[in-house]
């Protein structure tokens, strides 16, 4: 089983690392032909108009829709949660427009920039060690799609199907669990496309 990791910008290779503890090969993804032999897609933190940027640049986003239409599994961690919402607060234009929810950048304000807590994750035993740096929130979501966590009220992981975003970073701890998580979906989704 491969899990691509979109290397435009943001932390790869700790999503490798994270990947491959929850047993699962790890993949750099820097040209769309790659997509084609990976089974799932992380797109990492960073920052979201770069990626955005970089993605129309170089044909990414027509690529992943079409990865999401085949319904492989893609995973969204903060920069990532923004780049998958079809709706983000205050601007025009999203990027994949995949996902059914509307998120707010930045949306911890300056004295929290960054800090770390330990959330309850829906579907995952023990709380998840989190750390957001400059993240984003979920302010609504659609139908279809599930809160899997909240921090102080607001939403921080959601799921729609194949579809999973986090605006934490799950991948700069040694806690893999979440990443296990995306892994059993990619799993599910490779018996249910045979
Ligand atoms: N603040 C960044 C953005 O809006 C996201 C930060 C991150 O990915 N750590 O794109």
């Amino acid at each position: 089983m491969k899990i691509g990791v979109l290397a435009l910008q943001g932390a790869v290779a700790e999503h490798i690392r994270s990947i491959e503890l929850a047993g699962a090969e790890g993949v750099a993804v820097k040209k769309v032909e790659q997509l084609d032999d990976m089974d799932g897609l992380i797109i990492p933190g960073g920052e979201s108009t770069t990626i955005g940027k970089l993605m129309r640049k170089y044909g990414f986003i027509e690529a992943i829709r079409q990865f999401s239409e085949a319904g492989k599994p893609i995973f969204g961690t903060c920069a990532g949660l923004i780049v998958l919402a079809k709706n983000i607060s205050g601007q025009d234009d999203a990027h994949l427009s995949l996902m059914n929810m509307s998120v707010s950048r930045n949306a911890f304000g300056r004295q929290r920039e960054s800090f770390e807590t330990d959330l309850d994750v829906v579907g995952i035993d023990e709380p998840v060690r989190a750390v957001f740096i400059r993240a984003p929130l979920i302010e609504s979501v659609g139908e279809g799609v599930e809160v899997l966590s909240t921090y102080q009220d607001e939403i921080v992981t959601a799921r729609e199907g194949h579809l999973l975003a986090s605006s934490f970073h799950p991948e700069l701890t040694d806690d893999y669990r979440l990443h296990k998580y995306f892994a059993d979906m990619v799993e599910s989704s490779l018996k249910s496309l045979r």
